[in-house]
C-alpha cells in the first residue's frame, strides 16, 4: 500500500438483506446487499446482491475500474447478480484480458449441513454430485449454464470469454485453528490476509452464520483508513477482533420484532426452522452496536437490513448503544472512511 490523497470511501449499492424483493417503503428503496469500496479511481465490490449492476451505473462506477469482487458467503442474496455482472460486464471489460477481475470468496463447504431436527421426512438435496460448491466452482457453473449465449458471442461476435476477464478463487482457511463446517464453524482466530495490492490489504475472519460455512467478515486497510464488513453473522467475538479500531464498520442488522410477527401464526416445522435460523445467524440492532463499541470503531453503519422495507426508526435505536458516528445509509450513499472536517 502506498499513501496518497485517495479519499477512500464506501458507496452503498444495496442495503437490504434476505433472498427476496422487498416492497419499497416511502423513505427508502433498498435493493440487494452490495457495497463498493472506492479508493481513488479504483473500486472493489463486497457481495453481489440483486440489482448491483444497475446500482453501479447509477453510482457512476465503471466496471473497467473494478479490481476485485469479494463474497462474504454464498447465500443467494449475496451472489445472485454475480452471473449478470460477469455476462453483461463483458462489454465494459474488453481491455481486461490480461488483468482479470478477481473474484474471491468461500471455498467448497466440503459436506452438507446436518438435517434439521424438525425434519419429518428426509430432505432431498439438489445437485447431489456437487451439493456444496465453493466460489470457483460456482462461477464456473454459472458460466456453463449460460454457455449457449456465451459461445454465440465468443464464436460469432469474437467477444472474450468470461474466463479471460474474471478469475475466481477460493479463500483458504488457515490450518490449525480447529475449523469444521458443522462442528466448529467459527473458532476464535486472528484475521488473515486474502488479497493485497498497491491500494488495499484485505483480511478475513470466520463469522457465525450457521448453517453457512465458511462465512467471512472482511476488513479493507488503506493508507488513509479502514473499513470492516460483518457479512452475515450473529454476535461473535471474531467480529470484535476483526473490527478493532477500524474507521468504519458496516454491520448487518435484523429486526427481531419483524421475525416474531412474520412467524407468529405459523406452527409448521418449516416455519419454525426458518425462525430458528434468524436467531442463531443474525444480529440485533443492539448487538451490532455492542460489537462497534467493544471494537472501538469510529463510525458504525447498519446495512443488510432485514426487513428491507422497515422505516429508519427501527434501526436508529442503535444510536443509544454506540457513541461514535452512526449511519443508517440508504442505497447509493457515500461514507468516507475518514471524513474531512
Ligand atoms: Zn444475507
Ligand atoms: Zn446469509
Amino acid at each position: 500500500m502506498t499513501a496518497s490523497n485517495l479519499k477512500p470511501r464506501i458507496v452503498t449499492l444495496g442495503t437490504a438483506g434476505g433472498p427476496r424483493w422487498w416492497t419499497p417503503a416511502e423513505e427508502n428503496n433498498r435493493t440487494g446487499i452490495a457495497t463498493a469500496v472506492v479508493v481513488g479511481d479504483s473500486f472493489y465490490l463486497v457481495d453481489c446482491g440483486h440489482g448491483v449492476g444497475r446500482r453501479l451505473s447509477q453510482a457512476g462506477l465503471k466496471l473497467a475500474n473494478l479490481r476485485g469482487i469479494f463474497l462474504t458467503h454464498l447465500h443467494s442474496d449475496h451472489t445472485v447478480d454475480l452471473a449478470s455482472l460477469a455476462i453483461f460486464g463483458l462489454y465494459d471489460l474488453l481491455d481486461r484480458r490480461n488483468d482479470p477481475v478477481r473474484i474471491i470468496g468461500p471455498g467448497n463447504r466440503g459436506m452438507l449441513p446436518y438435517t434439521s431436527p424438525r425434519a419429518t421426512v428426509e430432505p432431498v438435496p439438489v445437485a447431489p454430485h456437487c451439493p456444496t460448491p465453493g466460489t470457483r466452482e460456482m462461477f464456473e457453473q454459472l458460466m456453463y449454464a449460460h454457455a449457449t449465449d456465451l459461445n454465440d458471442r465468443i464464436i460469432d461476435s469474437l467477444r472474450p470469454s468470461p474466463f479471460e476477464l474474471f478469475e475466481a478463487s477460493d479463500i483458504e482457511i488457515p490450518d490449525g485453528i480447529g475449523y469444521h463446517a458443522n462442528e466448529n464453524p467459527t473458532p476464535a482466530m486472528d484475521p488473515f490476509v486474502i488479497y493485497e495490492d498497491d491500494l488495499v490489504k484485505v483480511s478475513a475472519i470466520l463469522v457465525e452464520h450457521p448453517p453457512v460455512a465458511p462465512a467471512f467478515g472482511f476488513r479493507f486497510d488503506t493508507a488513509e483508513g479502514s473499513v470492516t464488513f460483518s457479512g452475515d453473522t450473529t454476535y461473535t467475538q471474531n467480529m470484535v477482533t476483526l473490527a478493532q479500531d477500524t474507521d468504519l464498520l458496516l454491520h448487518e442488522a435484523i429486526d427481531f420484532d419483524f421475525v416474531e410477527a412474520m412467524y407468529a401464526d405459523k406452527t409448521d416445522e418449516g416455519s419454525r426452522a426458518a425462525r430458528d435460523h434468524h436467531y442463531k445467524s443474525h444480529t440485533s440492532v443492539r448487538d451490532a452496536a455492542k460489537v462497534a463499541s467493544e471494537a472501538g470503531v469510529k463510525q458504525l453503519a447498519l446495512h443488510h437490513l432485514v426487513p428491507g422495507m422497515a422505516g429508519d426508526s427501527v434501526w436508529k435505536q442503535a444510536a443509544e448503544h454506540f457513541h461514535g458516528t452512526f449511519h443508517v445509509p440508504a442505497d447509493l450513499e457515500h461514507i468516507e472512511l475518514r471524513p474531512s472536517r
